[in-house]
């Protein structure tokens, strides 16, 4: 059974753990993703972006394809389908109402009032399916992460106080993709931000922040992360080496499958880092 982030990430924020989010790209990756977590008995959310949603077929397949490999695979831990990124109220509607469990509406390139505008009305719209609201405060970059784009503290609480959102993904120095240079994250900033909202903390653009870093970012309040890039990086090392090892292979199974062990052990160590198993 699918369900929303709500009891899963109060239980991290509790236990002090952090719960991870997969992106996910294709049925393997979600098979893959769905068995190394059962597991594991980590409770897991699959992050689905809008670019992921058009290639895979929209939001209604994505829904269908996971409630069946949940059913088909016999997995017992909790699973959040998770939109990543909403650019929009209507999409965050297409999600939910497609059957998405979790949405992220992410407003935060616009200003204060109208991210907190737009987001109020997700809010509101997914409190009559059960449905539970990420939203973004400062900016995540690509690649660097520039001092203005850090989320405001004193924003972040008068956002909170006027969306009442599930979770919150301030800007504290990580960036989507790999990093060029180090990632700064601005850990006292994190701490006080969490502190201040006492609500689950969501840390994005997981790839490449070192495991020293990312359990002084559980310590300081982050109950998600976000890993998408890194889980690529493994599978197509793989299956590139695959590829060039096997000249005369073209069933596509067993070349989509060629990177499933890496990927495993990758999504097993960020299990492990985040101490999310054995918590289902
Ligand atoms: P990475 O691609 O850097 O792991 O970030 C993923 C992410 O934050 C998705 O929202």
């Amino acid at each position: 059974m699918l369900e929303n982030m709500n009891q899963m990430l109060d239980k991290a924020k509790k236990n002090k753990y952090c719960v991870p989010q997969f992106n996910i790209n294709n049925l393997e990756w979600t098979r893959f993703i769905l068995e190394e977590a059962n597991k594991e008995k980590s409770p897991v959310i699959l992050g689905v972006s809008e670019g992921a949603a058009k290639y895979m077929g929209g939001y209604k397949l994505i829904v269908s394809m996971v409630k069946e490999l949940v059913s088909y695979l016999n997995i017992d831990v909790p699973v959040a389908l998770h939109l990543d990124h909403g650019s929009s109220f209507e999409v965050c509607k297409e999600a939910i109402d497609a059957g998405f469990t979790s949405v992220m509406i992410d407003a935060s390139k616009n200003s204060l009032e109208e991210n907190i505008r737009i987001t109020k009305k997700v809010v509101e719209y997914a409190s009559n399916y059960n449905v539970s609201v990420e939203a973004e405060i400062g900016h995540i970059n690509t690649d660097t992460a520039d001092e203005a784009m850090y989320a405001d503290v004193n924003e972040c609480q008068i956002f909170y106080k006027e969306t009442h959102i599930n979770a919150l993904a301030p800007a504290l120095g990580s960036v989507h993709g790999l990093y060029k240079g180090e990632p700064k994250l601005d850990f006292n900033r994190m701490f006080e931000i969490s502190n201040l909202l006492n609500i689950p903390l969501v840390l994005h653009g997981g790839t490449g922040i070192n495991d020293e870093l990312l359990k002084k970012a559980i310590s300081c309040g982050i109950c998600k992360l976000n890993i998408n890039t890194e889980l690529q990086i493994e599978w197509s090392k793989n299956v590139r080496k695959y590829l060039n090892e096997n000249n005369d292979v073209y069933d596509p199974r067993k070349i989509i499958k060629s990177g499933e062990l890496a990927m495993k052990k990758a999504i097993q160590n960020k299990i492990y880092v985040l101490g999310s198993n054995n918590r289902a």
